[in-house]
Order: structure tokens, then C-alpha cells, then sequence
């Protein structure tokens, strides 16, 4: 199908962009990658009246580490994070979870903070936002408004952002050299979306696992964060009675849907066995670490 006509501006300032959005009265939208958007446009399941286009917007397209966090802008492609320096060096979950995303010529044009925009439950880049405690930072006319990453997500492709506001960045957590990860996604092909994902940091602080962080996505409306696993692994060893506790717990928290890729009950079989694989190799690498190889 073709797109229904639309407006197509390319701005060259972010206040320029936020202007044009105010003045499209919720009928406008933001074109970053386009990976996402011009399929739904063409399909017409979205009409914008005007596609506000960020790309030439200058100092957007940069990952800059700011203290203990890494700001991506609303520029920056998921090759440049699959690639980057800081993001392997500081965040090496995240430089494994971009492997899983898509193929590389949608990697070449996809954008970090379009994927979150986009809000995909079963998108790898909202639920590493959500694990690494993001926030991300909206422009309006009206000013600038910093959004948690846990209050962004309120559906499947539902975010908070207001319609005249666009991303300009997003902050992330980077994690201390002793952490350990575990990102275990199963999809029927390589780089499909995921039929279920978990994504998991821990150290080992004392003989026990510490700071645990425990997200998942594909197994619900919105990307998870579930504290009662992060509380279950908190202080505990991981061994195999705890793993199988964690897959007991979990079919209690989590209720996935049916589609067509996959039923209820396989989702909820996937979440116990990638998040004892997860926790696994967090625990591995977190000891690894700490005892100075590189995991
Ligand atoms: C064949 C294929 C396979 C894919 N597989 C995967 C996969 O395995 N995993 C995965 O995570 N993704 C996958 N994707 C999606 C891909 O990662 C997209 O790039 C991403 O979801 C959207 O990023 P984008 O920059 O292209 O956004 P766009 O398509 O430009 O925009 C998407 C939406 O976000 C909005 N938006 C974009 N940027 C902003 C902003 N800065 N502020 C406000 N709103 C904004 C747009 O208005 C639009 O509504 C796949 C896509 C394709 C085509």
C-alpha cells in the first residue's frame, strides 16, 4: 500500500521540531530510523499529517558517559550501540543485547530511542532501559521533563510522552566493573522479535549475589521489572534449588499472552528456562570478575 499524504519537515533544531510539533495538534510525528514507522505508515494503520524528521538535528547522534551513566541521543542508531566503546566497556549487557536486534541493515537506520519511543513489549532496547534504571528526557514547548523508565511503558506501544513531546535523550546506568550479566532471548530466527527474554545483572557481594536487577520482555503488555525475583536472588547463592524456585515464582507473576507465534503456557515455559540460564551466567561472570579474568 501506499502512505496517505503527508507534510514532511526536516528540522534542523530541536526547538524547531518541537514547534512543529505543537503546531500538528497531535497529528504529527517524529521520524527518527523509520524502521518502525514508515512500515506502519504505508500499511495506514498510522496517518500523520506531518513527519517531523530529527536526523539533522545536530548532537543527537552521540553516547556520552555523564558520572555513572551513558546518555544515548535520539540520533543514535543500534549499530553505534552494538559498536561503541563505552557501551561495551560500561554496560556489556547491552553490547550483547543489541546482537539480538533485528538484522544489520535495520541496524544501520534503527535508533535507541526510537525502539523505546516505539515501546515494542517484545523490543531488546525498552527492557534494557527499564533494567538499567533509565530516564528518559522529553522535549515540548513547554520545556524539557525527565521521565523514569518505570512510569514510561503504560502499554503495548503506549508510552507516557505527550503528543507535542519528542525524545532528545535517554540515561542509563552504567554497572560496576565486579557485575555480572546474564541476556537470554529465544526467538524462532535470529534477529526476530522475542517470543520471551530475560535480562539480569548481580554481584557478588560476600559469597551471595548483591544489586540484582531482574527484566524480562516478549511475556507481557509492557517490558518488566520484577522485584520479586530481584528479592527472591537478593543475598542467596545462586544454586539449583533457588533457580527452581525462581521458575516456580515466576509462573505466579507472569501472564503472557496467546498469538499466533506462540501459546500462554510455551511463554511461560520459556521465562523458567532462560531465567535459570540468565542467572547462571550472571553468577559466572560475576565470579569471574571479581576474581579479575575477564568474563
Ligand atoms: C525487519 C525488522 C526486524 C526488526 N527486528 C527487531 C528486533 O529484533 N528487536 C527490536 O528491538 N526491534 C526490531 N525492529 C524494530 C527496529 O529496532 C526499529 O528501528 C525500532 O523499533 C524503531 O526505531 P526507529 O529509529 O526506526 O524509529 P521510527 O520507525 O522512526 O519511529 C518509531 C516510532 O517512534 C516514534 N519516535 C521515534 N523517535 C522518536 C523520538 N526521538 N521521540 C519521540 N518519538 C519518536 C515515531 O514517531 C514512531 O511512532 C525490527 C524492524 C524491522 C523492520
Amino acid at each position: 500500500m501506499k502512505p496517505a499524504p503527508f507534510e514532511y519537515l526536516a528540522a534542523t533544531s530541536a526547538a524547531e521540531a518541537a514547534e512543529a510539533l505543537a503546531a500538528a495538534n497531535g497529528d504529527g510525528k517524529i521520524i527518527a530510523g523509520g524502521q518502525s514507522l514508515m512500515p506502519m505508515i504505508n500499511f495506514r494503520l498510522v496517518k500523520p499529517t506531518i513527519l517531523i524528521d530529527i536526523n539533522r538535528i545536530a548532537g543527537l547522534d552521540r553516547i556520552e558517559k555523564h558520572g555513572e551513566r551513558l546518555r544515548i541521543g535520539a540520533t543514535v542508531r543500534h549499530r553505534m550501540t552494538a559498536t561503541d566503546a563505552l557501551v561495551h566497556r560500561h554496560i556489556p549487557i547491552l553490547h550483547d543485547a543489541m546482537h539480538h536486534v533485528a538484522h544489520l541493515t535495520v541496524r544501520n537506520r534503527g535508533t535507541f530511542c526510537g525502539s523505546v519511543c516505539h515501546a515494542d513489549p517484545a523490543a531488546e532496547m525498552p527492557v534494557m532501559t527499564l533494567l538499567l534504571d533509565g530516564t528518559i528526557t522529553a522535549l515540548s514547548i513547554r520545556g524539557e521533563r525527565q521521565i523514569a523508565a518505570s512510569d514510561f511503558f503504560v502499554g503495548s506501544l503506549m508510552t507516557a510522552l505527550e503528543p507535542d513531546e519528542f525524545v532528545t535523550s535517554i540515561d542509563i546506568d552504567t554497572l560496576p566493573p565486579e557485575t555480572g550479566w546474564g541476556f537470554e532471548e529465544f526467538s524462532r530466527r535470529h534477529g526476530d522479535f522475542a517470543l520471551a527474554c530475560v535480562a539480569t545483572t548481580l554481584r557478588i557481594v560476600d559469597g551471595v549475589a548483591g544489586d540484582v536487577r531482574f527484566g524480562m520482555m516478549g511475556v507481557g503488555e509492557t517490558p518488566l521489572r520484577l522485584p520479586d525475583i530481584e528479592t527472591l536472588v537478593e543475598g542467596q547463592a545462586i544454586s539449583e534449588m533457588l533457580l527452581q524456585d525462581v521458575s516456580e515464582t515466576l509462573k505466579g507473576l507472569l501472564h503472557p499472552n496467546t498469538d499466533i507465534h506462540a501459546s500462554a503456557d510455551y511463554r511461560l515455559h520459556l521465562a523458567g528456562a532462560l531465567a535459570r540460564r540468565a542467572l547462571r551466567d550472571a553468577w559466572t561472570r560475576a565470579t569471574l570478575r571479581k576474581d579479575g579474568a575477564d568474563a
